[in-house]
């Protein structure tokens, strides 16, 4: 969803993006890249570091592009111009997504390169790619049904969808090495550190830099939009927005003039602005979700046009619904909502005390 203050952010490098196959220098040694991607969602931004790693110069790379000859060949045209002749040394990825994870099998086979990525995001990117976790198929037509998304033709696409992610990750590669929390990483002379996130994927890493007064924020904090958090099929029960909120919280403790790299929208600065507006953003949503919840029993697919107020395509539905079971969840185990299946095979949810 647009973010209404976003005027309270600075993007210090105005309006300029990198051309396709382009790149622009954020600071020293970062290099921003930005890739196509054929979702609503039209742009993914990739980052290269300047690295160095047992006495080799080269390159490390954040994040690699869904799987699609586009991509292959706008990395082509990067490696051509703008790696000053220097090898990729390791790829980075924060999360399993396909538009971070899809080229990682492709990038790490033309570089004889490490994946370097949480282990909770590897495993689930190896089941993800050779199967299907919580992004289509039989299993999410069920789930989705069972929060009130019944409508036929809906769920026939869902269920037609059991190679979604496999289509943009058709491979991942056969080891990597793992990050974890608070995990240091000298790049190209500097330190920086991880950050586990939690909530948008399984163990999302932002990685932050205090020398350069930089933080790779993955998807956990975007300037424009609020990153998805998604209940799924496979963690029925999963309170993702609770997590989410505690692990934004955790990025206050970063100086507040860092300049965040997010994987979309613009280079910014107003961090804790920006974590602020997301944690009002999600407090007004929960408070209409607990009235609705108060005037009567709700359940997640009625929530959609209150919590989205807008048309969606079955893209955007299914990633809503994921969203809708996400806040209802919040205040279900937070106490503050009952859960009862009932006849029609369908979870709704009631105020405690209404
Ligand atoms: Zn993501």
């Amino acid at each position: 969803m647009a973010n209404p203050r976003e005027s309270e952010l600075s993007y210090p490098l105005g309006d300029a993006l990198p051309e396709s196959g382009g790149m622009l220098e954020v600071a020293p040694g970062v290099r921003w890249v930005r890739m196509g991607l054929p979702f609503a969602l039209d742009h993914i931004n990739l980052w290269m570091l300047r690295d160095e790693i047992n006495g080799q110069a080269g390159w490390t790379l954040v994040d690699s592009g869904i799987c699609n000859d586009a991509t292959k060949a706008a990395w082509e045209q990067v490696f051509a111009a703008h790696l000053d002749g220097l090898p990729v040394l390791r790829l980075i990825v924060t999360h399993f997504h396909p538009d971070h994870m899809g080229l990682a099998h492709w990038l790490t086979e033309k570089w004889n390169c490490r994946l370097w990525i949480s282990a909770t995001d590897y495993n689930l990117a190896r089941l993800a790619s050779g199967s299907t976790v919580g992004m289509g198929g039989g299993t999410a037509a069920v789930f989705f049904a069972s929060h009130g998304l019944t409508d036929e033709e809906s769920l026939a696409k869902i269920r037609g969808r059991a190679n979604y992610y496999p289509s943009m990750v058709p491979a991942v590669p056969a080891s990597f090495r793992r990050l974890m929390n608070g995990g240091r990483i000298q790049i190209g002379g500097h330190e920086w550190t991880c950050i586990a996130g939690y909530g948008h994927a399984p163990e999302h890493m932002s990685l932050h830099c205090p020398d350069l007064g930089l933080l790779i924020s993955g998807d956990m904090v975007l300037p424009r939009i609020s990153t998805n958090v998604s209940v799924v099929d496979v963690e029925p029960e999963a309170d993702p927005l609770s997590l989410y909120l505690a692990s934004i919280q955790e990025m206050l403790k970063l100086p507040a003039d860092t300049l965040v790299l997010p994987s979309h929208g613009k280079p910014f600065t107003g961090l804790h602005a920006r974590v602020d507006q997301l944690r009002e953003h999600h407090d007004e949503r929960l408070a209409e979700v607990l009235a609705a919840c108060t005037a009567k029993p709700c359940h997640a697919a009625e929530l959609l046009e209150l919590l989205f107020k807008r048309k969606l395509d079955l893209h955007q539905t299914t990633f809503a619904m994921g969203e809708s079971v996400a806040h209802l969840h919040a205040l279900w185990l937070a106490g503050q909502l009952t859960r009862r299946l009932d006849e029609d095979g369908i979870y709704r949810f009631s105020a405690v005390g209404s």
